[in-house]
């Protein structure tokens, strides 16, 4: 890698999950593009962008879409919130996405007026995907796994680390029967909004991706609600994890 010197982008949703890396860039240099906002710089002397998508699919797609034209990335990071599907997952577990699942497009089943709807029914057709000039619908997609192997070494002191399928979509599932269907169907152990649209793109545009996360509630239990003060540890990983690439001299 250190050849290439091609940077890592590292995005975040909100705020509360990108101000702690965007401050850490030595050098750092604003590029405003359109609504999306990133800032390059250096960390250990090694070229990485931050950027903010805001929330959801289309937005991260597009910062996604943005940031590999405008900055040649060897490997873009979505990292951020997500709720645990998994009863074991607590606020502060990070998980690891070893597969990201796509959880909103479903084809339901024909219905009559008056016979409601059943999503143990729906069948989920995933995204149309071009790669390599074949046209497909995928419904998962994988983080790098080198990058996930690397990322299950980093110290972190904040609860467990583990690896796992995230499911994602513009959804905030609350309905404990859909949540358990989700993980016994698909095998989600966390859900967030932004993972599959990012490792879509990167799998079209045919860069690496990564999708780590950090839960901030669990619907189980009321006393975990959602606290995204949690997407700082996440961040506090991830440059630990990036700096574990540079150091180790990662390709
Ligand atoms: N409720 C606040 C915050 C939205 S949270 C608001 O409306 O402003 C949505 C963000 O948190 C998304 O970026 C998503 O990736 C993440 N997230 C955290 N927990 C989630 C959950 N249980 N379901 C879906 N997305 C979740």
């Amino acid at each position: 890698m250190e050849q290439l010197r091609k940077p890592i982008v590292i995005l975040g949703p909100m705020e509360s999950e990108s101000a702690y890396l965007t401050g850490q860039l030595n050098d750092p240099a604003v590029h405003q593009i359109g609504a999306y906002r990133f800032v390059s710089g250096m960390i250990d002397d090694y070229p990485v962008v931050v950027g903010r998508t805001y929330i959801g699919m289309v937005n991260s797609a597009a910062a996604t879409a943005i940031a590999i034209e405008r900055f040649d990335p060897c490997l873009i990071i979505i990292q951020g919130t997500s709720g645990a599907h998994d009863p074991d997952l607590h606020q502060g577990d990070i998980v690891l996405g070893e597969r990201i699942v796509e959880l909103g497009s479903y084809y339901t089943s024909h219905r009559e007026i008056g016979e409601g709807s059943c999503y143990t029914e729906w069948t989920q057709p995933g995204a149309e995907i071009v790669q390599h000039g074949v046209i497909d619908r995928v419904g998962v997609l994988y983080s790098d796994p080198a990058v996930i192997d690397l990322a299950a070494t980093v110290p972190y002191p904040h609860g467990k680390v583990i690896r796992g399928t995230i499911g994602a979509a513009d959804i905030w599932n609350r309905e404990l029967d859909m949540i358990d269907h989700l993980r016994k169907t698909l095998g989600t152990v966390c859900e967030e909004m932004e993972g599959f649209a990012v490792a879509q793109v990167c799998a079209q545009m045919g860069v690496r991706c990564a999708d780590v996360r950090i839960i901030s509630n669990n619907e189980r239990f009321p006393d975990e609600i959602f606290d995204e003060s949690y997407g700082r540890y996440c961040q506090e990983f991830c440059l630990d994890l990036i700096r574990k690439m540079i150091t180790t001299d990662f390709t």
